[in-house]
């Protein structure tokens, strides 16, 4: 199928796109592309009723030439310890916020973030032309030499398609980690959910990306099975995981916003939500099932039930698996109030409950809105959709 790609016709200033990785909240967002070319997934909100288009490369070039500017007028307006007075820069650069406050505002952020990393959006950059993206990271690494870490996100799909030379040169230009929705390494799941990728591919995707000198980063999805396919979800992506060793796994639990097709499945029955428990299960196997990897699990979303599942495999792999285990083990009454207790935000961890007055706060609020272990679940579903 063709797919009609649009490029702009006049330069409308600085763009940011809608999201980023949670890891990547200090980093400077230079928008290439916008939208998702594939906007399929049943379980994908961000993108929907938009549509795909390419930034010219000389106005993603014009965002960064505008980005460059404004920073070098704040960093001599920095202290000696590099401290800026936001307040006092606005006032001090007030004809430059006039030209493009966009920019101004990501430069004055980028700045009190320490200027470290840069993040390619939105959701498949490297989609581009491989010479125009090196293009891009050239002019980023002549403008911004100090960055150390530049990232995006792909689809496996798009980088399997890429020339290894190519994907080599993107890495030399700058690009130096990529993260990909793997979202699981069932081929059953990726269907269902119209991941438009195999289990193959994402591997292959993977390990193109580890020998192209890229850093990898792999989101996975505990609960896109389903209760049918669960086990198989946390089995098979264990496999792909120990296939492709990426140096990071992170997971981020499914939750169905009203927007999705996956709503509407769900509500028709023909997909059946996992409860927490379920979940906590599925990680549990998951994590039994990393075998033979070095790479760091994060859990860095708040979609997640629990924060501190993270450390490196295998070292760090009984402390996971324990986490997990006690979980499981607690009363049904103790686990609805971690349950609530972690989505108001009350605990980050299981050893939080042993803070009488965070419990306290969980046990009123289970008291006032009625949540039992009964009805817990339905209420965790309508706490997640305010995080999505
Ligand atoms: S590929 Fe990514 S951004 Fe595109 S629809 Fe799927 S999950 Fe959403």
């Amino acid at each position: 199928m063709s797919r009609k790609r649009k490029t702009d016709e006049s330069y409308q200033g600085f763009e940011q796109g809608p999201i980023r990785p949670p890891s990547e909240a200090y980093s400077l967002l230079i928008r290439v592309t916008r939208s998702c070319p594939w906007n399929r997934c049943t379980f994908c909100p961000v993108y929907k009723g938009s549509r795909f288009s390419i930034r010219s490369v000389d106005h993603v070039k014009g965002d960064i030439d505008s980005v460059h500017g404004y920073i070098e007028v704040i960093k001599q307006m920095a202290d000696e310890s590099g401290r800026i007075l936001r307040s006092e820069v606005r006032k001090g650069i007030e004809d430059y916020e006039k030209l493009d406050p966009k920019a101004f505002n990501a430069a004055l952020n980028w700045f009190a973030g320490g200027m470290n990393s840069v993040f390619i959006q939105d959701a498949d950059s490297l989609i581009i032309k491989p010479s125009n993206l090196v293009e891009i990271l050239i002019h980023l690494k002549k403008h911004f030499p100090w960055v150390e870490r530049v990232t995006s996100y792909a689809r496996s799909h798009t980088i399997v398609r890429i020339k290894d030379p190519d994907l080599k040169a993107i890495r030399d230009a700058g690009l130096n980690r990529i993260h990909i929705g793997l979202e699981s390494g069932s081929d059953k799941v990726l269907k269902m959910v119209k991941k438009g990728v195999t289990k193959e591919t994402h591997v292959k995707a993977g390990l193109k990306v580890k020998k192209a000198g890229m850093e990898l980063s792999e989101y996975i999805m505990p609960g896109l099975g389903g209760r049918e396919y669960s086990k198989i979800h946390a089995l098979e992506t264990a496999d792909a995981l120990n296939r492709i060793n990426p140096e990071f796994i992170r997971l981020r639990t499914l939750a169905i916003p009203n927007s999705v097709e996956l709503f509407d499945d769900w509500e028709a029955g023909g997909f059946e939500k996992c409860t927490d428990l379920m979940m906590a299960k599925e990680i549990l196997l998951l994590i039994e099932s990393l075998n033979g990897i070095t790479s760091v699990l994060k859990s860095d979303h708040i979609l997640n039930l629990f924060e501190n599942v993270e450390g490196t495999l295998p070292r760090d792999k009984e402390r996971m698996l324990e986490i997990l285990r006690t979980f499981l083990a607690m009363e049904p009454e103790r686990q609805c109030l971690y349950q609530v207790g972690r989505r108001l935000g009350f605990f980050s961890s299981l050893s939080d409950m042993e803070s009488p007055h965070r419990l306290a706060k969980a046990e009123k609020t289970c008291q006032q809105l009625g949540i039992t272990p009964d009805n817990v679940d339905e209420v965790i579903d309508e706490l997640m959709k305010r995080f999505i």
